[in-house]
């Protein structure tokens, strides 16, 4: 099969991406193989690529928002059968037995196998997975709709998951990228009021189109406090300005993987009971869940498609910010 292949990390600019042909993978006992129909590129796949994160694997298939149809079956497998729709996240199995797994935190797995990273990921013409970790998808939906679905859209659900926020609160939303974009749409969907500060003006546009209840600049306060918030931006003095928004028993959820320094300097922004913590990764109730709500209120993103042969020029657009919404390869007809 096709496969865009990583042997050594380098800044995407150098194309550190390499088309091979290598064999095609085999479902082993327990696993699905995948036929990819499409996968989006995450600022994630920009990072293993540069070597923001290790190595864990050469040479290494990226790719962690795969969608495709399920072509063949490991022995006992019975969840699914060939031909059923599936997607892949970046969580591509986690050990089931650690404390955290039977928390129902497997996101925190200590075993966890990350897709794209520990074990084979999307940019190619098939892929293998664990059944277990197959998410189920949709009829009559095309599959670059869904292919970041598995990634922006299932972590954004559980951002606003961790807020802890019920039906009808008010929630704050601080930066406003492809995430943010799903997070809107779902808070709309429960009937939560949604105040959106960026500051870009063209985010604010997409904010207002997609019924934000307010929109300002960071230079601005909305007119209420509110229940809870997430913050997209790396940018760690975002967290005094966000929490001094909060009521009491607010939770502000950080949702990027690292941040500049976070210093709090006023005890009386965390009095009253309010919190702050962390998104890391995703579990498969956060997936299957999103797929629902995302099919049923037919809540989109901007997508940008591309043919697979250009994967890796898509990448470079990735790393600068060149795409609008999220950029996807089709890799086969549906
Ligand atoms: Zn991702
Ligand atoms: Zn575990």
């Amino acid at each position: 099969m096709k496969a865009w292949l990583l042997e050594n990390q380098a800044p995407i600019e150098e194309r550190p991406l390499r088309m091979g042909e290598v064999p095609e993978p085999r479902a082993g006992a327990g696993e699905s193989r995948i036929k990819v129909m499409a996968c989006g590129i995450c600022r994630t796949d920009v990072h293993i690529a540069e070597g923001d994160l290790p190595l864990h694997k050469s040479p290494l298939i990226l790719g962690h928002e795969i969608v495709g149809v399920v072509d063949e079956l490991g022995e006992g497998v019975t969840r699914f059968a060939l031909g059923d729709r599936v997607g892949v996240t970046w969580l591509h199995s986690a050990c089931g037995e650690c404390e955290f797994c039977r928390r129902g935190k497997e996101n925190l797995c200590r075993h966890a196998q990350f897709t794209g990273w520990d074990a084979d990921g999307g940019f190619a013409e098939y892929t293998v997975v664990p059944a277990d970790f197959a998410i189920p998808l949709p009829e009559g939906r095309a599959f670059e709709e869904m292919a970041p679905w598995m990634c922006p859209g299932t972590a954004g659900y559980r951002a606003l998951r961790l807020t802890g926020l019920e039906d009808g609160a008010k929630l704050g939303l601080y930066g406003f990228g492809p995430t943010a974009t799903y997070v809107l749409q779902i808070a709309k969907a429960r009937g939560m009021s949604v105040y959106v500060t960026t500051r870009s003006e063209k985010n604010k546009a997409a904010a207002r189109a997609l019924g934000a209840d307010w929109v300002g600049g960071y230079d601005e306060t909305p007119p209420v406090k509110l229940n809870g918030g997430i913050v997209f931006p790396p940018v760690g003095n975002l967290v005094s300005y966000a929490l001094g928004q909060l009521d009491s028993d607010g939770r502000l959820v950080l949702s990027p993987v690292t941040m500049t320094p976070i210093v709090i300097d006023d005890f009386n922004l965390i009095w009253q009971e309010r919190s702050i913590t962390s998104l890391a990764h995703v579990t498969r109730y956060d997936a299957e869940q999103f797929v629902k709500i995302a099919h049923k209120h037919d809540i989109r993103l901007g997508i940008e498609i591309f043919p697979f042969e250009e994967t890796q020029e898509a990448t470079i657009k990735v790393k600068h910010g060149q795409i609008r919404g999220n950029a996807v390869i089709r890799i086969a007809e549906d």
